[in-house]
């Protein structure tokens, strides 16, 4: 059983406790994650703290060129990472799985090196200039999920060195191997401290908030954790970039075709099991298309091979651990007590493993659970409407505003619909594509703050203005 170690200003550290890591495929161990002390807290914002002082001021051409290293190591380890993020993760190595994960990753190292933040000249005269000035803030401390673990790691690591930061960066509990070693592989192309990685149970989490050596949190994670980021940061006056849960609504149109939008929509509500920040979670559709969108879905469902995911053949794997697993089977379960029909899936398979199958539940409303709460897992509500207003302010009645999408043969109509939304990104016709040049980010409990492209770039770093 292989244990893991931190890295700290570059090195490996061992610690005396462990925790083990479980494929959420088998139940078995996979490796064991090390359990960082205080003192190691301290030793690797002392590290980072160290490597700042250097790396803030190194020429931007030689960070973008060390970004781009990041991304080429990404791309030459991306086997080995992507088995080991599938045994840890339960998500397939195939489909929009581990090598997805992987090439994303890359893609969006590779096109955070390319943005530039150059200084804006805000007056000129004869008189003199006022120039706006960004720089870098210092330590990065950066919080990740285990829903794409190595991915959501490069969505902040990336920016944060890009822009003169460097980063203690702590995964989630449940998926801590791959980005230690892909933090390990990194190492080899950045200087030491740059980018640091302490792993452990949630509370080391709290204690990187609370922590006086760090001037900023990146957090993905879930609406509930991320208040208390955000008032564990309060009392440093920490800049805090919070990316959270959401409760995505899909509004179909009349005029939508239910076999063209029927492969978007599975994959909006699907992708990665439906474990995604920005994934479809309701599904609106108006009475006269619901049986044939229902008899689509479920089509299209029966296609979808689960298993386990480092079988070459599986494209859906199973939930990545118990707790999750036992709330969708909960918000299931609620909604079947309460009339609703499960249209496919819905039971659990025998054997080992947090399996669930593609699920999709029918004659659910507002009100019900698995409406109103994130499901974070491999199930569709569909819930009929007749008058599109009243579905685009039930798809609004909720604190979370991430994602939502609109589906229609007509654009622009949908483009109108889109508009009423409230959340941070739309999309026609497809849901949760994120692009590394598009800001994304929540409204309302969804989160504060974007990540990628030039507004994502500019939260790594504080404004100076000169005047002269
Ligand atoms: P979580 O909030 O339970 O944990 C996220 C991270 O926070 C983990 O590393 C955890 O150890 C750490 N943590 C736990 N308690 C903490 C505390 N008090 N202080 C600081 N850190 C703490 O979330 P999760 O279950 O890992 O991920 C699922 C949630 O994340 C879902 O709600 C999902 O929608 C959301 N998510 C959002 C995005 C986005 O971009 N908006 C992306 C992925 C996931």
């Amino acid at each position: 059983m292989a244990d893991y170690k931190l890295v700290i200003g570059g090195e490996g550290v061992t610690t005396s406790d462990h925790l083990d890591v479980k494929n959420p495929a088998t139940e078995q161990v996979v490796g064991r994650c090390p359990i960082a002390t205080d003192e190691h807290l301290d030793a690797a914002v002392d590290a980072a703290a160290t490597a700042f002082l250097a790396w803030s001021v190194v020429p931007d051409e030689e960070r973008k060129a060390a970004v781009c290293r990041m991304a080429d190591v990404i791309r030459e380890n991306s086997e080995e990472l992507a088995e080991l993020l599938t045994r840890e993760q339960g998500k397939p190595l195939n489909g929009l799985g581990s090598r997805f994960e992987l090439q994303g990753a890359e893609a969006w190292a590779r096109h955070t090196a390319t943005i530039d933040l150059p200084v804006e000249i805000l007056h000129q005269d004869e008189s003199g200039s006022v120039e706006l000035h960004r720089k870098p803030l210092g330590v990065v401390g950066s919080i990740t999920p285990w829903n794409f673990p190595l991915m959501i790691a490069i969505w902040h690591i990336a920016p944060a060195i890009r822009t003169g930061n460097t980063v203690v960066l702590k995964p989630s509990p449940y998926t801590p191997l791959s980005t230690i070693r892909m933090v390990e592989l990194l190492n080899e192309v950045l200087p030491a401290g740059v980018l640091n990685v302490v792993t452990g149970r949630d509370d080391l989490g709290q204690k990187i908030t609370e922590h006086a050596g760090i001037q900023k949190i990146v957090f993905t994670g879930s609406s509930a954790t991320g208040k208390k980021v955000m008032q564990a940061a309060a009392d440093t006056l920490k800049r805090v970039t919070l990316e959270l849960g959401g409760n995505d609504a899909g509004i179909v149109l009349p005029d939508a075709n239910p076999s063209e939008i029927a492969e978007g929509l599975f994959w909006g509500a699907f992708i990665n099991n439906g474990q995604t920040c920005a994934a479809l979670k309701r599904l609106y559709v108006p009475d006269a298309l619901h049986d044939e969108i229902c008899a689509a879905l479920v089509e299209y469902a029966s296609k979808v091979q689960m298993g386990d995911g480092l079988d070459e053949t599986s494209i859906l794997g199973p939930i990545q651990n118990k707790m999750q697993f036992d709330k969708v089977v909960e918000l299931v379960e609620d909604a079947r007590a309460r009339g609703a029909r499960i249209l496919c899936g819905g039971t659990v398979p025998e054997g080992s493993g947090y399996f669930y199958p593609a699920t999709i539940v029918a004659d659910v409303s507002d009100g019900f659970r698995l409406v109103d709460e994130e499901q974070f897992g491999p199930v569709l509500p569909v819930i009929r409407y007749s008058s599109l207003d009243d579905a685009i302010s039930r798809a609004n009645a909720s604190e979370s505003g991430l994602g939502g999408s609109a589906w229609s043969s007509d654009i622009d109509r949908a483009k109108q619909v889109a508009s009423q939304l409230e959340c941070g990104s739309v999309w026609i016709n497809n849901h949760g594509m994120v692009k590394p040049f598009a800001p994304f980010g929540g409204v309302k409990a969804s989160g504060i703050g974007v990540e990628f492209g030039r507004q994502g770039l500019e939260e790594y770093t504080s404004i100076q203005v000169v005047h002269s």
